[in-house]
């Protein structure tokens, strides 16, 4: 693994990407754009998690046996647990020369940062693509924007990929299922879910800011495609 971590450390190009906004904002759909166009790997956390506790080695293995009573009781699984997980898997891809983009994490201080003796993950993205390739993107929308794209929004019942407001199909553009609604994007719930992403991200960005990580503020209003062309501008992208 040594070898691999000074060959990423030595390759000037491979970039590392957080993108945060407010529920509704797009960040997904733009860290799946970048995966698709520029060769990114999207980490989602979150997905990465419950793949991992839905895994056959979830049925043996006594630490995901522990996380998966957790997740499946609606708990959160351990915060140490979570961070390792993505410190281990951000060190894997861009041991194997991949940028990496993340959607909405580290989610929480303690990620970002650690702990004690317990290294954050920035501290392991600098360690693996150094400082100046780290990049924040802040996805701005106004609140209204927010509530309306989520308020109702369709979900497929079968992929959970979310139905785009600009486009008018009947069913999920990736696997022709029925679409849903869910509960989390009932309006009082967007609210409080708008609250939490302020409360949570900010100090987060502002002290990344501290340490030097580029943050860039993008205008996430206009469609997806469009924002996309700002996040290349910035990232500095070429194909
Ligand atoms: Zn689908």
């Amino acid at each position: 693994m040594a070898g691999f971590l000074l060959l990423s450390y030595n390759d000037p190009m491979a970039k590392a990407v957080i993108v945060y906004g407010p529920p509704g904002s797009g960040k997904g759909t733009q860290a799946e754009l970048l995966e698709r166009n520029y060769g990114f790997i999207h980490f989602d956390t979150g997905r990465f998690l419950e793949s991992l506790l839905r895994s056959e080695k979830a049925k043996t293995d006594p630490i995901l046996m522990r996380e998966k009573a957790l997740f499946d009781s609606g708990k959160l699984c351990t915060p140490e647990w979570v961070l390792s997980i993505a410190k281990d898997e951000a060190t894997r891809i861009a041991g194997a020369g991949f940028d990496i983009v993340f959607s909405g994490s580290p989610r929480t201080m303690y990620e970002a940062f650690g702990e004690g003796a317990t290294k954050g993950l920035l501290e392991t993205l600098t360690g693996v693509y150094g400082k100046e390739n780290i990049n924040v993107i802040m996805l701005r929308v106004a609140d209204e924007t927010s509530i309306k794209r989520n308020s109702g929004r369709l979900v497929c019942s079968v992929c959970g990929l979310p139905k785009l407001e600009s486009v008018s199909l009947p069913h999920c553009a990736l696997c022709a299922g029925d679409m849903r609604t869910r509960s989390l994007d009932n309006v009082d719930v967007i609210k409080v879910r708008l609250t939490q992403y302020r409360e949570r991200t900010f100090p987060i960005v502002d002290a990344m800011k501290k340490q030097g990580v580029n943050v860039f503020e993008v205008d996430g209003e206009p469609l997806p495609y469009k924002v996309h062309a700002e996040v290349v501008r910035a990232l500095k992208l070429i194909k």
